[in-house]
């Protein structure tokens, strides 16, 4: 078959299968799935296993499993909610609690004493033992055999109204009309055998419907060869899609930003320092893509406390002496406010105004601030928010984002957007910058869309700050070296890291250790910020330690970005066992900006686990960020190098950047060669991979 007749066998309409009529049709098309090819391509987010039954002895915590009980007893619970507590037990003479915080009558007397219940559900520790919240439970009759599955359920991805079963039932129906495998691949056969890829038609039809023999272990683990060559194709399809994105943008024109007054040699000159070599090299970089007339798409990244401000500043530079403006946005206000000092220190003196415009700004001030940005005022520093409240610009040149991991693709482009000229039909230069330094593989994929300049050096004269992580049994101790600290002179950060839902709770967190480093160091004055203080109080005592009078300060890890003291030299984290590396590596980075050298004490609750081991064990062996990102990647996976919410947008059916990292080179490798020469392949990919998805978001 031909391409043209895959493409023509995938594009006939759901309506074309026996028994979908036009309100199931309706349901699907909520999930972005309108023809054949959708739903071939609609995969499993995950699979059950029940193919056996677990004895209640052998289950553990974080498992999802299938347990045969009967009922011993039953507890109603009325204190902050209602809450139903039904005990069963097994064979092996072990007990499970299944605990219900919705139920109606007739459940409740369902689940009574002797019941014989067949329950699937995900296995959690409790404090009174293991349990499982909300199972899926079927009462069973005494002496009622039970029939377990030959091979494991699929779950998909599905909507109100539409039960697994039947979208399953759907997807079968769909699948029997696969086309052969010649018809369906898309990536030419001489690049498929080049890198081992093997058949797709198989590779679908096992994800779907795993035959009895498959690797549980490995399909679970969404490891097995078949999911891995979806993954591959998904993985090529966001890249091309990114590339593309990227080159649709580069089409557009965008103003000349080239300086010529002289106010860049001005501000060089007026810092206490020269730039790195690696400042240098980035800004050199930075400036040849403003001079450009299509916009610039860089991504600046740099370990915390490499200099990325200045080369931002100079880049603000070069567009205001081009007549345009700028935006600089954070992701909090008190960066925003760190970003705003530094600009106003650094430019007010060469007579260039920075106005600011944050969120909570109201009423006049917010309206004189409007009307200044609207009049054509240099430079606006605020919050992300800047760009999304009808801020009009007047002839906005240039946007920096900072920490943009924390910011999407789409975003991203919408920026362009939103900052416009329409009458001159150009769009504003973008420039990122990142502190979370990012693993090279995974900037290729996530990234895909920007170029990628790394300020790879610290200014001279930084000591590579000692870590050691102590258990909080030696508590005592740590106090006794912050006393002694501060007695030479030196300043400390006392982070508590109490991962609550409420703002509240760790407040009071932070309150606690701020009573309890008062009462030992009484001669000494110490600091609290956290997130409950209003903006202005949070600023003056940051100001009060900035200024020395406070030598040490307690703290929520709101300081976990913006803060500059070269004078602090010793951090405490509380409870580091429970942070990720890229938090933890953010937090040491306040230290160790002076010349003395800094200590960094990682306190932790024990006993530790396997993956907080290692994590402690890497903070202490290296300083390096870069390094400490691949091994983020390696323990944690992409959400936290990226953060959360980027991965949630990049919204993958099966593919996870973390455990599919290896297959980066080679898809890179692919999509060079199939935007280059079978562009039509490139399109095709997009739209079975991404058309139904975009379909769905726009829903
Ligand atoms: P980050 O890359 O983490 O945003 P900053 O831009 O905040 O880092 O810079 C950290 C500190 O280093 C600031 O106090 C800044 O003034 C200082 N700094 C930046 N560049 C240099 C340099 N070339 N030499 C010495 N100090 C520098
Ligand atoms: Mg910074």
């Amino acid at each position: 078959m031909s391409l043209a007749a895959a493409t023509d066998a995938g594009a006939q309409p759901v309506t074309r299968l026996t028994g979908v009529g036009p309100a199931l049709e309706a349901l699907l098309h909520k999930l972005g799935l309108e023809c054949l090819q959708d739903l071939w391509f609609h995969l499993p987010l995950r699979y059950e296993d029940r193919t056996r039954v677990t004895a209640i002895a052998d289950l553990r915590a974080g498992q999802s499993a299938q347990v045969v009980g009967v009922v011993e007893a039953v507890e109603r619970g009325f204190r902050y909610r209602p809450q139903l507590k039904v005990a069963i037990c097994d064979d092996s003479r072990q007990t499970l609690q299944l605990r219900f915080f919705h139920f109606n009558r007739a459940q409740a007397e369902q689940l009574a004493p002797g019941a014989r219940l067949l329950c699937f559900g995900e296995v959690r520790q409790s404090a009174q033992g293991l349990e499982m919240v909300h199972p899926q439970y079927r009462r069973l009759g005494a002496a009622e055999a039970v029939a377990v599955e030959d091979r494991l359920s699929p779950i998909y991805p599905t909507t109100e109204g539409l039960g697994q079963k039947r979208l399953a039932g759907v997807i079968a129906k769909a699948l029997a009309l696969l086309p052969s495998d010649s018809a369906l691949e898309l990536i030419p056969r001489d690049l498929c055998a080049t890198h081992g890829l093997a058949s797709l038609r198989d590779a679908l039809l096992t994800v779907h419907r795993p035959p009895p023999d498959a690797r549980l272990d490995l399909l679970l683990g969404g490891r097995h060869p078949a999911q891995q060559r979806l993954a591959f194709e998904e993985l090529l399809t966001q890249h091309l899609s990114l590339k593309r994105m990227r080159a649709a943008v580069q089409k557009r024109k965008a103003p000349r930003l080239a300086e010529a007054g002289g106010l860049r040699e001005q501000m060089l000159e007026s810092l206490p320092f020269a730039l790195t070599a690696a400042q240098q090299r980035v800004d050199a970089e930075v400036r040849r893509d403003l001079a450009q007339a299509h916009p610039m798409l860089r991504l600046v990244q740099g370990d915390v406390g490499s200099g990325k401000t200045v080369v931002a500043a100079l880049a603000a530079l070069a567009a205001v002496e081009s007549g345009h403006q700028v935006a600089l946005m954070a992701p909090t206000e008190l960066l925003a406010e760190q970003h705003l000092r530094n600009f106003r220190h650094w430019l007010t003196p060469l007579g260039v105004e920075v106005e600011w415009l944050a969120g909570k700004q109201q009423g006049r001030a917010r309206d004189a601030a409007m009307r200044r940005v609207a009049d054509g005022v240099p430079i606006t520093v605020g919050t992300h928010a800047l760009m999304q409240e009808g801020v009009r610009f007047a002839r906005l040149g240039l946007v920096i984002v900072d920490e943009q991991h924390r910011f999407g693709v789409q975003q991203r482009l919408a920026l362009h957007d939103k900052g416009a000229d329409h009458a001159r039909g150009e769009v504003p230069h973008q420039l990122v910058l990142t502190a979370t330094p990012i693993p090279r593989t995974l900037a290729m994929s996530a990234y895909a869309d920007l170029d990628v300049s790394t300020i790879d050096e610290l200014p001279p004269g930084r000591t590579p700050v000692q870590t050691v992580a102590v258990s909080n049994a030696r508590r005592a101790e740590v106090v006794e070296r912050i006393r002694v600290a501060c007695a030479e002179g030196r300043q400390a950060y006392w982070v508590c890291t109490l991962i609550e839902e409420s703002e509240q709770l760790r407040a009071q967190a932070a309150e606690v250790a701020h009573a309890e480093l008062s009462a030992a160091l009484a001669d000494c004055r110490v600091g609290l910020v956290h997130g409950r203080l209003k903006p202005k109080d949070k600023q003056a005592v940051m100001d009060a330690f900035k200024a020395g009078e406070l030598v040490a300060l307690v703290a929520t890890t709101v300081i976990e970005v913006g803060v500059d003291v070269p004078n602090a030299s010793l951090m405490v984290i509380e409870n580091s066992e429970r942070l990720g590396l890229a938090q933890l590596h953010q937090l040491r980075g306040r230290v160790g900006r002076g010349a003395v050298a800094s200590n960094c004490v990682l306190l932790y609750q024990p006993p530790l686990g396997q993956l907080a081991r290692e994590r402690l064990a890497v903070m202490r062996e290296t300083n390096d960020g870069f390094r400490i990102a691949e091994k983020d990647l390696e323990l944690r996976g992409p959400g936290e190098v990226l953060g959360t919410r980027q991965t949630g947008q990049l919204g993958f059916r099966i593919a996870d950047l973390a455990r599919d990292a290896h297959l980066l080179p080679a898809v890179q490798q692919v999509g060079e060669r199939l935007l280059a020469e079978h562009p039509r392949e490139a399109d095709l990919l997009i739209a079975r991979w991404i058309g139904g998805a975009a379909r769905y978001a726009r829903a």
